[in-house]
């Protein structure tokens, strides 16, 4: 007998994984630059130089043995150093060593989180649409999960929604901002907005309601900043990853924030090390670490993904394609033309248009775009959406 949930889990992979999947076989009957694959948030650029400079110089001069070993369980103590103060300058944060703990990237630094934070009967609240993972990541650590859809039309903090769903078992939600799958950044207004309903619910039920803060996009955001939101609530955990900022997501690196002003924050990190341990999430790649502190505050070149959001947003609005004007990652989010998105994905096929159909992230009748291409796959890719437009009527 073996775990059943895990048999299914095994069995049907992620919407997203299995267009993915499907794309590398049509590849390889027509030929690579004849599909045009819009399905993972693969980034398309190059790491910064320094990645590979830290790296060549760490294999020449560091102690192999060093560079190789175990490091601690929570990580290596420079390179948590090095990012606590990295977070205080950047941030005004108190952050240090001490609250920083070293993960294989978003995906660990959330399952690590909602292990340290879920007691049974919990509920965790995602806002939809919302990465599909927090799904399996939130009810394999035992909570409830609870949908809680954005404001329609601009996908932003619905605050009476928000309201509504809290309860007397809200432990956690999940905030991602700038979001996997709408590009959209969360407003200042919404920011303070979630932190006042939180704070009052707080006091309401006499218990800590915690952010999980999946910060892999922190930094792709154009022409601006996302609010720092352990800034505007103190019970903030941040799930940080380098995935996409440096172009690194193969690397599996990132690290999990317990900001100090949450409550009890010695004992939740304390936490944090004991699900890292039961998940057996410890001592991060070693290289990797010691490659992070030369990288913090470095991206790869995204101006890229902005070409691309660009050229992209103008030339599908033309064509008559309904989304709001991502602000940061590397999504678009993209009305489907008829209202079962699986069937639109399906007409799309049609056209070799990769995309993902919503359902999924927690809502209906859209597909997500993943942008993060080669700005020529785009070019090429433009008269197969106007052909699929054209099949709908648009045009
Ligand atoms: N969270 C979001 C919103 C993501 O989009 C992703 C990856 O695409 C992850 C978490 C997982 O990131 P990582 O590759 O660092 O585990």
């Amino acid at each position: 007998m073996i775990s059943e949930k895990m048999l299914a889990l095994g069995k049907k992979s992620s919407a997203i994984r299995a267009i993915f999947e499907y794309g590398k076989k049509r590849k390889a009957e027509i030929g690579e630059e004849n599909v045009f694959d819009f399905s993972l948030g693969n980034p398309s650029v190059c790491p910064p130089p320094v990645v590979n400079e830290t790296i060549k110089k760490l294999i020449e001069e560091a102690d192999p043995i060093d560079l190789h070993g175990y490091t601690s369980a929570p990580g290596d103590m420079d390179t948590r150093s090095a990012i606590g103060a990295y977070l205080a300058r950047t941030y005004g944060t108190d952050d240090t060593a001490e609250n920083i703990y070293m993960t294989v990237g978003a995906a660990a630094s959330l399952t690590i989180t909602l292990g340290a934070l879920v007691c049974k009967g919990d509920e965790v609240i995602v806002l939809a649409p919302y990465f599909p993972e927090y799904r399996v990541f939130a009810e394999h650590a035992g909570a409830k999960l609870c949908e809680v859809p954005c404001r329609a039309g601009d996908f932003q903090l619905d605050t009476q929604a928000l309201s509504a769903a809290v309860n007397e078992h809200t432990k956690a939600i999940i905030v991602n901002s700038p979001n996997n799958p709408t590009g959209v950044v969360l407003s200042q207004e919404s920011v303070k907005s979630l932190a006042q309903i939180l704070s009052e619910k707080e006091k309401e039920y006499g218990h800590p309601i915690y952010i999980i803060s999946d910060e892999p996009y922190r930094e792709l955001v154009y022409g601006g900043e996302a609010p720092y939101i352990p800034n505007y609530y103190n019970n903030t955990v941040s799930c940080y990853s380098f995935s996409k900022s440096l172009s690194l997501p193969g690397e599996r690196i990132g690290y999990i924030c317990v900001s100090k002003r949450c409550v009890d924050w010695r004992e939740l990190f304390f936490a944090v090390c004991g699900a890292g341990r039961a998940l057996g999430f410890v001592c991060a790649p070693s290289l990797m670490q010691k490659v992070v502190p030369a990288c913090l505050g470095k991206t790869a070149d995204t101006s890229i993904y902005d070409t691309n959001r660009k050229l992209l947003y103008n030339e599908l609005t033309r064509y008559g394609y309904e989304c709001v004007y991502p602000d940061g990652a590397f999504y678009m989010f993209v009305k489907a033309f008829e209202d079962d998105a699986g069937a639109f994905c399906e007409k799309a096929k049609e056209h070799e248009l990769l995309l993902v159909p919503s359902d999924s992230f927690g809502v209906a009748g859209y597909v997500r775009i993943s942008y993060c291409v080669k700005t020529e796959q785009i070019e090429r890719a433009l008269p197969a959406f106007c052909a699929l437009a054209k099949d709908y009527g648009k045009i």
